[in-house]
């Protein structure tokens, strides 16, 4: 079933006009998202950026839980159980030039665990800083923006950030100040299919019905190259579904990626079939240019349309990024199962003649 989609942002919009971003990048400013966890302060566990202007938002071009994939079979084969590395990425991918200094976003004690890396313990806290060739080899006291960890490499053009605080992976991006981002979320086709994996052609549902949706976020600051534009996943997705009367009779969350994300061997309970990464790799060949496939499941286990009342309900999906712009499609939904088990208890005359 292809189901029409009510788009709407929810994102409230305030007009203010900012101009915090000396020496950095033009930003389109005209709004800012109502609520959420980005912003230009810096609070007691926050930090500049590893690149100069440390002071400016830089480009990120991978977000923290898109699926990364590496898939061994042809494209689009790929399911739970498939040959191939599935995970979520671990950290966010700060666009910069090949050959651009990197500097430690809080200071501490660095170590270089291979030629890709600087590590750097900061109390509770360690920062990992990847694809860089390290500025030096020993272990040693680092400075927040003071000392070169190292520069980026080419071809990666990015420089990886993680940070785990006491053992927990976070978001970078809970942290890097300023960062601010005035796009919502899309989201695009919801599907409704039989529990078995074929399509519902019917808009009346009576058995186990398996619903996915795509999702995707934008950013504000465009990433460098051909990058520009590639998608990153939401922050976070839930979905209900409402009776005729407004009240909700199920609901979930779908995904969770602002304060930690889930354990690889969960890529796919979040992630469905035909999810992929930004420039994947599906059997020998790199898809290179192809924007990302992100498939989440809003139903985890199938769903029982029986332990529903029979009637229309609304599906309402909703995706926010981390600065809490939203957008909410809604889609309706018939569950016919009552109806369908009475049809078939109905007695059937038997031939008289
Ligand atoms: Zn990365």
């Amino acid at each position: 079933m292809r189901v029409v989609l009510l788009f709407g942002a929810y994102a409230a919009a305030l007009v203010v006009v900012v101009s915090l971003f000396e020496g950095g990048l033009p930003l389109p400013f005209h709004r800012a998202a109502a609520a959420g966890l980005c912003g230009t302060t810096l609070g007691p566990k926050d930090y500049r950026w590893p690149v100069k202007p440390f002071d400016a938002q830089h480009p990120i071009r991978g977000g923290f839980g898109d699926p990364r994939t590496l898939a061994d079979v042809a494209f689009g084969k790929d399911r739970a159980g498939s040959a191939g590395v599935y995970s979520f990425h671990n950290g966010v991918d700060i666009s910069a030039q090949a050959g651009t200094k990197v500097y430690p976003v809080v200071s501490g004690w660095a170590t270089v665990p291979d030629g890709d890396e600087v590590r750097v313990l900061a109390g509770h806290r360690v920062f990992q800083y990847h694809h860089i060739r390290p500025a030096f080899q020993q272990p040693r006291r680092v400075v927040a923006g003071v000392t070169v960890l190292g520069i980026v490499k080419y071809p990666a053009n990015h420089v990886h950030l993680t940070e785990i605080d006491g053992g927990t992976l976070v978001d970078p991006l809970l942290h890097l100040r300023p960062y601010v981002d005035h796009s919502a979320p899309d989201i695009g086709t919801i599907d409704v299919s039989g529990a078995a994996g074929g399509r519902v052609v019917s808009d009346d549902l009576s058995r186990r019905i398996v619903i996915t949706a795509r999702i995707d976020d934008d950013q504000s600051v465009r990433a460098l190259g051909h990058w520009g534009g590639m998608p990153v996943t939401p922050a976070y997705v839930s979905a209900a579904i409402v009776d005729g009367h407004g009240n909700v009779v199920w609901q979930r969350t779908v995904a969770d990626f602002r304060f930690s994300e889930p354990p690889r061997k969960d890529f796919w309970q979040v992630y469905g079939r035909g999810t992929f990464q930004n420039f994947p790799v599906f059997g020998r060949r790199y898809y290179w240019g192809q924007p990302g496939n992100y498939v989440f499941r809003i139903t985890r286990a199938p769903l029982q349309v029986s332990h529903f009342v029979d009637g229309t309900y609304t599906l309402e999906v909703t995706a926010e990024d981390l600065c809490g712009n939203k957008t909410r499609a809604s889609s309706p939904l018939r569950f016919t199962a009552q109806a369908t088990d009475a049809a078939r208890r109905q007695p059937v005359a038997k031939p008289t003649s």
